[in-house]
């Protein structure tokens, strides 16, 4: 350190040097000019950057490693990513495997779903539930044919004006086939980002949401030398499925772990908060085994031979329920006496002529959505037949026609009767 004393030997350069060496903030002369930093460097990017980086990179890394060769990640075509996302909403994929190959194989290309009578899109569907989708997907697949060229849109604008296309399903098709940057939220990738950050809450409160959106575009890939939109996307999904499980997730073997807030809270099982579910519903359905009468011409099914027991069907269940689908007719009624007597109404309605429902044959329980159905099946016989909204279906035809899975349940408890 040079003394005040000896800087005022030195010569008047160096003086000067030693002079502003010492200047601090304060002192500093107003027109002194500090030297800049280089414009041409880039600026240093900030540390949660760089963590939310690494995070990604981690994820990526191990989807890389670890990514379960399922039938639709063997092409990005926009078509295959569609159907699979759509039957995977509230499906597990080990259910959708099947259902996804059959469908594939009927309607190669959206052109042939377009093509395809509703009645065989719902026939292939026929188990996976929530019927909706498959009605939305046909009619969204005419309206791409019609409207964009077959092809399913390459924006979010056009690809969230098809029915049943959300934010969601619009993001996951679009990073996955075309890289467009976009974040997919569904409650799987929402459960894994509210642990990253400890974040309590659920995705119906606002608050919540844009929390986990934050956290998503800061984790999302900026360049494609990050990794693709699509690929994190699928990661999150992964990760949500077979590591960060719902319940006991395995925490030592998530590449997300040294980051991961819930982990260190001790208890990630805590985030997010638990949805309110709906209570269950106990629910009376009374439902009609009516044999095809002997004489009575067979109708257009290709299976139903005359000679052989069928059993006529209606279009729905009740209630609104399985609108498209093939059911025995069905009543729910407040008891199985209500639904009963509801159900002789309808078939006298139906028919044009009294009906009376006589044995029970079998009982049946299934679940839809919120309500737990206790089923009762009775022998029926009508004074005529319905004018229309029927068929005749032989227990062989159930395989190849669009009927519920509740309808193939009671053919089957009623087997015995059929005979
Ligand atoms: S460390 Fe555990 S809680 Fe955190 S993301 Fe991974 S599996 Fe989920």
């Amino acid at each position: 350190m040079i003394s005040p004393g000896q800087a005022s030997r030195l010569p008047l350069f160096f003086q000067e040097l030693v002079r502003r060496s010492r200047w601090g903030d304060r002192d500093r002369p107003r027109n002194y000019r500090m030297p800049r930093a280089n414009p041409a460097s880039p600026p240093r990017p900030a540390v949660k950057d760089v963590n939310n980086l690494r995070i990604t990179r981690a994820l990526l890394a191990w989807f890389r490693e670890h990514r379960r060769p399922l039938p639709w990640r063997a092409s990005s075509d926009a078509y295959r990513v569609w159907i699979s996302e759509v039957m995977l909403q509230q499906t597990q994929v080990a259910t959708v495997i099947p259902y996804y190959q059959r469908f594939l194989k009927a309607f190669p290309t959206l052109r042939h779903l377009a093509r395809a009578p509703l009645e065989r899109v719902l026939q292939l569907w026929s188990g996976l539930g929530y019927y909706r989708r498959a009605r939305q997907l046909h009619e969204a697949s005419q309206i791409i044919v019609a409207r964009f060229g077959g092809c399913f849109p390459a924006t979010l604008e056009e690809a969230l004006q098809l029915p049943g296309v959300g934010g969601y399903t619009a993001a996951a098709v679009l990073s996955i086939a075309y890289g467009v940057p976009l974040a997919a939220l569904d409650g799987n990738v929402a459960r894994v980002v509210s642990r990253l950050e400890a974040l309590p809450g659920s995705l119906a409160q606002p608050a919540f949401r844009k929390g986990i959106e934050a956290k998503l575009a800061a984790l999302l890939p900026k360049r494609q030398s990050a990794g693709s939109a699509g690929d994190f996307n699928q990661a999150l999904m992964e990760l949500g499925q077979t590591i960060c499980l719902p319940r006991a997730p395995r925490c030592p073997v998530c590449p997300m772990r040294k980051a991961c807030r819930g982990r260190l809270s001790g208890n990630p099982e805590a985030f997010p908060s638990p949805r309110p579910r709906r209570a269950t519903e106990e629910s009376h359905l009374a439902a009609a085994l009516i044999l095809r009468p002997v004489g009575v011409r067979r109708n257009s099914n290709p299976g139903s031979e005359s000679g052989v027991p069928a059993m006529l069907m209606a279009r729905g269940l009740d209630d609104g329920l399985m609108p498209d689908l093939w059911n025995f007719p069905s009543a729910f009624g407040a008891s199985i006496a209500d639904a009963r007597q509801r159900l002789e109404t309808k078939l006298a309605d139906l028919t044009g002529g009294p009906a009376s429902l006589n044995l029970e044959v079998a009982r049946v329980r299934h679940n839809v959505t919120y309500r737990q159905i206790d089923v009762r099946v009775y022998r029926a016989s009508l004074s005529s037949l319905p004018r229309n909204g029927f068929r005749w279906l032989a227990a062989a035809d159930l395989g190849r026609a669009a009927v519920s899975q509740l309808a193939r349940k009671i053919a089957e408890a009623s087997a015995s009767a059929l005979n």
